[in-house]
């Protein structure tokens, strides 16, 4: 009885809106989600209403109860251990004392934000076999709010409406076609009632859309599809015809690629919704556009009407994009002194290593600088047009030599969100020095109904056995969290990690600056120099941002630890840079004099020697095996066949000396419910023997250098 009465309180509450919240009070009551109190979220300091805090997502709260003067007793809360094992990059809602927060495979968890106490738990049961189609693991990356409800896009791509009382699913919506290969992983943002989503894909054949839905009834309202269609057929915007003429050949049967895959930003007084776009897909540009053309609108920033979606403005970063340079990482707004007067400015670190600073209204461009030690794909970026000019060698598709980018497709910045202190005036920005080996495939290639289709030779450049050159790759793999001065574009202050892909940042005006890291720490540094104040050991690595909340009085900081995504699953033998990887999935809370204990960490993990079985294969099967493996084996289970922590690898696999074993797997798909569906549209039994041939070889290879000196 009472959980329908709350129900029916959340049904008055959705239709009668924003009159109904403001006769609760905060603190008391799980009051509605209105507009008035998303515009004033700045000001409500103890709540945390929308995934990046506020809609300029600067990620700073004024919670100052915790500072750089007593940040020194800050101690755990509470914790609670997830179930699901994969990685965590969610930023946890909060909203009138309860926490609400999402995991991997899309479930959604509610908390008391005071003591830990579990509420309710909703698994959309995303079916197991969509890991196939998610290029960087089961990841999602939070929630948005309205009136009383939750809204989630799941890994499969539905848009689910959960009550927040209960976590009782409300409506559901496909937000992708169920054929296509499209996931989502980023967190959805509402606007006066509508709710946005993007999502991911452009590594296989996917056309990038944004949509808005009806907050109450699910009903879609606008879509802005990012790059044209078949120009045979009427384009579904005006702004595609323009974006068609930079397009050559037969691009849309490769989809195009541009998907809105995480960042979203608004400004209520423009009016503007912001997000940005992913590579081209394929990333060889001369497949999806053998004539060239900027091919708008991929790696780009777009402005449209929250409204109706109608385009305003564009400004693309990486014109013909062949890098994997997406610029869907996080977009900020702020407004900042340019040339001696205030400006409304959107602050952007893409992949492509430059911080850019555009002027919010019009899209024009006003600076970028790099904020990574090393670019080498271009030599500038013009000081007017913000155009770059990257050099020639970086056109691997048209010289037909591999090219060796830093930055490369990991980013120099990725998802993980960056925040912005108004004391300090500073961007914290977790960055990557990493580069990246880009070879196109032969002209053969043609797209296959399963796996990655970038029209990429990962073969080729796949990591050789030769220990010295991996131990140059790991070398010059690092990461750093990087305060950077957007007017003036250059470092502040700068923290160098051993490994790169480490946590999302969060500021907050006690000034401080929280990050979490890929060698499994949470730490604190003053926000104005960068001085390490506070650490904690937390027994596994931690990739998405903190955020924080108050509760009566007492100020908390929460933050997801589990690592995985990309980094972990496609990176083989540079995944473990940082230390032995580990992932133990949890959500973790402090606050000042917080004496809660983990459990004792268990050991870190060991790999027992190799042992693989007898090589069988000739080395035409082993080779043939090899260029199977990089195109449909490698994004999960590691380049080189050296796979992270998350995903099997394979090399230690007792079915490599079973090749019925291995075919029923392969081919048959028995372990589909694990992630992994049957090959058998894209290769012959005979095929996947071969790529049993290659990774018997390939264990060997490391079996014979571990016994090296
Ligand atoms: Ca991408």
């Amino acid at each position: 009885m009472r959980q329908f009465l709350g129900s029916l309180l959340a049904a008055t509450l959705l239709i009668s809106g924003c009159s109904v919240q403001k006769s609760e009070k905060q603190g008391e009551s799980n009051g509605a989600v209105t507009h008035a109190r998303l515009l004033a979220a700045n000001q409500d300091a103890d709540n945390w209403l929308t995934v990046g805090r506020t809609y300029d997502e600067q990620r700073y709260s004024p919670l100052e109860q915790i500072s750089d003067q007593n940040v020194g007793k800050l101690g755990l809360a509470w914790y609670s251990d997830l179930d699901t094992a994969r990685g965590q990059e969610a930023t946890p809602l909060v909203i009138d004392g309860v926490l609400y927060v999402s995991t991997a495979w899309s479930l959604v968890k509610a908390y008391d934000g005071a003591t830990g106490k579990l509420l309710w738990t909703y698994d959309p049961k995303v079916p197991r076999e969509t890991l196939v189609r998610a290029c960087c693991d089961a990841v999602n990356r939070g929630l948005a709010a309205w009136g009383n409800l939750l809204y989630i896009g799941t890994l499969d791509g539905r848009l689910i409406a959960i009550e927040r009382k209960t976590g009782t699913p409300m409506w559901s919506v496909d937000t992708t076609e169920k054929d296509k290969v499209y996931t989502i992983t980023g967190a959805p943002r509402v606007i006066d009632g509508k709710v946005i989503i993007g999502n991911g894909g452009a590594e296989y054949i996917a056309r990038g859309y944004i949509s808005a839905y009806d907050a109450t009834t699910g009903k879609r309202v606008w879509r802005f599809h990012t790059v044209p269609g078949d120009p045979s057929q009427p384009f579904e915007q005006p702004a595609l015809a323009q974006a068609a003429r930079t397009w050559t050949g037969e691009w849309w049967k490769y989809g195009g690629g541009g998907t809105v895959w995480d960042a979203i930003a608004y400004d209520p007084d423009l009016d503007l919704l912001y997000f940005g776009t992913a590579n081209g897909g394929p990333w060889n540009a001369s497949v999806r556009s053998p004539q060239g053309g900027d091919n708008l609108f991929t790696s780009s920033i777009v402005a449209v009407r929250s409204k109706t979606g109608e385009y305003v403005w564009h400004f693309q970063e990486t014109p013909g994009d062949r890098w994997d340079f997406d610029s869907t990482q996080h977009i900020m707004l702020a407004t900042l002194p340019v040339n001696g007067q205030l400006r409304r400015v959107v602050l952007h670190a893409p992949k492509n290593g430059f911080f850019y600073m555009l002027d919010a209204a019009t899209g024009k461009f006003l600076s970028a600088k790099p904020f990574v030690r090393a670019i080498n794909w271009t030599r500038d970026i013009d000081p007017v047009t913000g155009r770059p000019s990257p050099i020639p060698a970086a056109f691997y598709d048209k010289t037909g030599t591999p090219f060796i980018s830093l930055p490369g497709a990991a980013g120099a910045h990725s998802w993980q969100p960056m925040s912005f202190s108004p004391k300090t005036g500073l961007v914290y920005i977790p960055v990557n020095e990493v580069s990246f080996p880009y070879a196109a495939a032969g002209p053969d290639w043609k797209p296959a109904e399963l796996g990655y289709n970038t029209a990429m030779d990962a073969g080729k450049t796949a990591m050789p056995a030769d220990i010295r050159q991996r131990g140059m790759a790991r070398a010059g793999s690092t990461g750093a969290l990087v305060a950077w001065d957007p007017v003036a574009q250059k470092t502040r202050w700068r923290v160098d990690y051993v490994g790169p892909w480490n946590g999302g940042s969060l500021s907050t005006a006690g000034n401080l600056v929280f990050e979490g890291t890929a060698n499994g720490n949470f730490i604190a540094y003053s926000a104005d120099k960068g001085q390490k104040l506070w650490w904690m050991p937390v027994q596994s690595g931690v990739m998405a941002a903190p955020m924080t909340y108050s509760i009566n009085g007492v100020q908390y900081v929460a933050v997801m630890a589990g690592w995985g995504g990309v980094w972990d699953v496609a990176t083989g033998v540079l995944a473990d840079k940082s230390g032995p990887i580990r992932n133990i999935s949890r959500l973790l809370v402090f606050k000042l004099g917080g004496t809660a204990q983990l459990p004792a960490a268990p050991p870190p993990p060991t790999r027992l020697p190799l042992d693989p079985p007898k090589l069988t294969g000739s080395p035409q099967q082993v080779e043939q095996g090899k260029a199977l493996f990089a195109r449909f084996c490698s994004v999960c289970h590691g380049d080189a066949a050296v796979s992270g922590a998350l995903n099997p690898d394979l090399r230690y696999s007792a079915t490599l000396e079973n090749a019925n074993t291995w075919r029923i797997i392969v081919i048959d798909g028995v372990l589909k419910e694990g992630g992994m569906v049957s090959w058998a549209p894209v290769m012959t039994s005979q095929e996947a023997d071969n790529i049993r041939h290659y990774v018997t070889a390939r264990a060997h290879e490391d079996a014979a250098l571990a016994k090296q000196p």
